[in-house]
């Protein structure tokens, strides 16, 4: 199940698969760390050093060589759909080819229970640090494993009775790794909600569910760069409630918190799906509409001041009406960073404009004075 998204905007965060697959790959390069110079260093020092056991010297090169094809594999950044099945095939493959080698250059008594706990070992391990393998993969591969060394020993060995005590310790291997990969499967996704909480928390406000200040900013960030890019435009909107003084004073301060709820729900439904909507401070709101022109933006504003004041605000004993004033401006990022604080600064500006102006409006950088234009103009 994915966590709930609340309502627009989206701030960036990995999907599950994208999470999960971080977590494979980190895994993946501590296990490698650790293994791959355990199994080089294994083989140097047995087949060099000692001149002893040099005919395993191949499996476990190919081991190496196997263990390697999957980190490359998975070298890219990005989850793949095809990533947790290299994850099922390489594992696989490595095991087949360690079982295979051993069979046939050893006698079966001696060779198959070796390669057997080696190999098992080995793919338990990539399964159960794989999270985003699907449950039937972890099935699949985990089935496999109990299957492969009767099938190679069928093949190598067409005379040789079933060994029950191998089955038993395949079948014991294989039930360990699905609840492995399960169990690890299911951390992984407590993990991702937690860290999913978290990153919500805080990047958006408590009451209203829209974004807080520096969600906001984190959120417009990817539009100003591409603003910066195509030259377009960026609507910054400043809303204040009318009179919410009055609201809380005659009403109490439960019912006005319902009331700011209430204007951002509006503000939701009628802002684009793209836009940036955020709680600025106790009764205002500040959205920025990327890629907007200023004369699209007033109609916005227009149709979002003109829904408030339509839209009825039920308290349990009453109909409040409310209304709200707004103040616009428009910024084109280029190559200046200040831009955007100085267009928040207008807008405020202008929407102080709107107030002395009799509330319940919206007022744009061309409704002030010249002067007081050239005062807080970026
Ligand atoms: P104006 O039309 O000029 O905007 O008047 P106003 O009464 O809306 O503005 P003012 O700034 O005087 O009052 C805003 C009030 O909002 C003051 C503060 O107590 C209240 N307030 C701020 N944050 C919250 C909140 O989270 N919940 C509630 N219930 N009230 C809040
Ligand atoms: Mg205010
Ligand atoms: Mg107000």
């Amino acid at each position: 199940m994915k966590p709930e998204q609340p309502p627009s905007p989206s701030v960036p965060f990995p999907s599950l698969e994208q999470f999960q697959y971080k977590l494979f790959r980190k895994s993946l390069a501590y296990m490698l760390a650790i293994g791959l110079p355990f199994i080089l260093g294994y083989t140097f020092f047995y087949h060099f050093v000692f001149d002893a056991a040099s005919s395993a010297i191949g499996w476990r090169l190919l081991a190496a060589f196997w263990a390697l094809c999957l980190f490359v594999s998975c070298a890219n950044k990005n989850y793949q759909g095809y990533s947790s099945w290299a994850v099922v095939i390489f594992g696989l493959a490595c095991y087949t080819s360690v079982v295979q080698h051993m069979l046939s250059i050893a006698p079966l008594a001696d060779a198959l229970p070796h390669s057997v706990t080696m190999s098992t070992v080995f793919i338990i391990g990539i399964m159960a640090i794989s999270p985003m393998l699907k449950k039937a993969q972890t099935v699949i591969g985990a089935t496999l494993i109990t299957i492969m060394p009767f099938l190679l020993i069928a093949l190598n060995f067409p005379e040789e009775k079933i060994d029950y005590t191998l089955v038993a310790r395949q079948l014991t291997c294989a039930i360990f790794a699905i609840f492995l990969g399960l169990k690890l499967k299911a951390d992984s996704i407590e993990s991702y909600h937690m860290h999913f909480k978290l990153h919500q928390a805080g990047q958006r406000d408590h009451l209203t569910q829209l974004l807080n200040r520096s969600g906001f900013h984190l959120a417009l960030s990817p539009h100003i760069e591409r603003a910066k890019r195509d030259g377009s435009s960026i609507g910054v909107m400043m809303i204040d409630i009318d009179h919410f003084k009055v609201i809380n004073d005659k009403h109490g301060h439960d019912i006005g918190d319902l009331a700011i709820k209430h204007v951002a729900n509006q503000v939701i439904k009628s802002s684009r799906p793209y836009d940036i909507s955020s709680r600025f401070g106790g009764e205002e709101f500040l959205i920025a509409l990327p890629n907007i022109s200023p004369e699209e933006l007033i109609i916005i504003a227009e149709r979002i001041r003109s829904e408030i004041e339509q839209s009825i605000f039920k308290t349990p004993g009453d109909t409040i009406s409310l209304t709200v004033s707004i103040g616009v401006s428009t910024f084109k990022p280029q190559n200046d960073n200040t831009l955007l604080e100085g267009a928040i600064k207008m807008a405020d500006s202008v929407l102080y404009q709107a107030k002395r102006n009799g509330r319940n409006r919206v007022c744009s950088a061309l409704d002030i004075a010249p002067a007081e234009f050239s005062a807080i103009s970026p």
